[in-house]
């Protein structure tokens, strides 16, 4: 069988770096995509080193040309995990800056959009698999969430819409939803990299879920028959019952 090919978007850090290595594992070629480069470099490096196919490609999923130029160097994609994304700030409807909730829709919303047009011939060719990861955010809201909610029902909504749209097609069309996930940069940066704000939101969280836990979702997912669609799949830690519902140790 032909090497399989597999591009992460935000591969940098996080869940994204978590998959590829994942997805590595399991004999993809991977194709390892953010706009830091000497991340995205070592992880190919690392990867090289443990005997697996990763090569890297730096992409701001926002520029829309350069996600074509991107595009246009790949032959065959097999699947495409759209990761990149993130919240930036946590202020109510009534003080939040509309330059915050644009950059969330830009990345999370149209980033996704980007990466998924230009691919999608590819990977239809090659009964493929589209992973949008988008989060319990894109399911229920939550004060102090308002634009990163937006932002991810965005996400949730193309997740759908493309699948009713593909229906009849050879690709799939798979949503992977988070709850809490400890990550090294996801609550430094919506808390504009304040450090004792983004360790609160663990703090006394009996193993919130980790990186590798929600690639590990992906992996499942992405490796079950290629008529089964996993249409959404919610992951949260058993600690987190809902949005709100979080058992904290005191
Ligand atoms: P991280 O902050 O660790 O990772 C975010 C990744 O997105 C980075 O690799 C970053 O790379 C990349 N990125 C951000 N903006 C862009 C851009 N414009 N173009 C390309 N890449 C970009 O967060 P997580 O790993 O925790 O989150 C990964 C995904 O999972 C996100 O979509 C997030 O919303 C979602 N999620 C996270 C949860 C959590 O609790 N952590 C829960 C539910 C969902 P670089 O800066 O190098 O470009």
């Amino acid at each position: 069988m032909s090497t399989r090919t597999a591009v992460i978007t935000g591969a940098s850090s996080g869940i994204g770096a978590a998959t590829a290595r994942r997805l590595a594992a399991a004999g993809y070629r991977v194709v390892l995509t953010a706009r830091r480069e000497d991340r995205i470099q070592a992880l190919a490096e690392e990867l090289t080193a443990a005997g697996h196919d990763a090569v890297r490609h730096v992409l701001d999923v926002t520029d829309r040309a350069a996600v074509d130029a991107f595009a246009a160097t790949l032959d065959t994609v097999d699947v495409l995990v759209n990761n990149a994304g993130g919240a930036i700030g946590a202020e109510a409807v009534a003080t939040a800056d509309p330059a915050d909730w644009r950059t969330m829709y830009e990345v999370n919303v149209l980033g996704t959009l980007n990466v998924t047009q230009a691919l999608l011939p590819r990977l239809v060719r090659a009964e493929g698999t589209i992973i949008v990861l988008s989060s319990t955010a894109g399911l229920a809201t939550y004060e102090g969430g308002g634009g990163y909610v937006a932002a991810k029902h965005g996400a949730h909504v193309l997740a759908e819409t493309l699948r009713l749209e593909l229906c009849g097609k050879p690709v799939r069309v798979i949503e992977i939803a988070p709850g809490m996930v400890r990550t090294d940069e996801f609550a430094l940066t919506r808390f504009r990299g304040d450090k004792d704000k983004a360790a609160a939101v663990y703090a006394g969280v009996p193993d919130p879920l980790t990186a590798d836990d929600v690639a590990d979702t992906i992996d499942w997912a992405v490796s079950r028959p290629p008529h089964v669609n996993i249409d959404l799949l919610v992951v949260r830690p058993r600690a987190q019952a809902s949005n709100y519902k979080v058992h904290r140790k005191s």
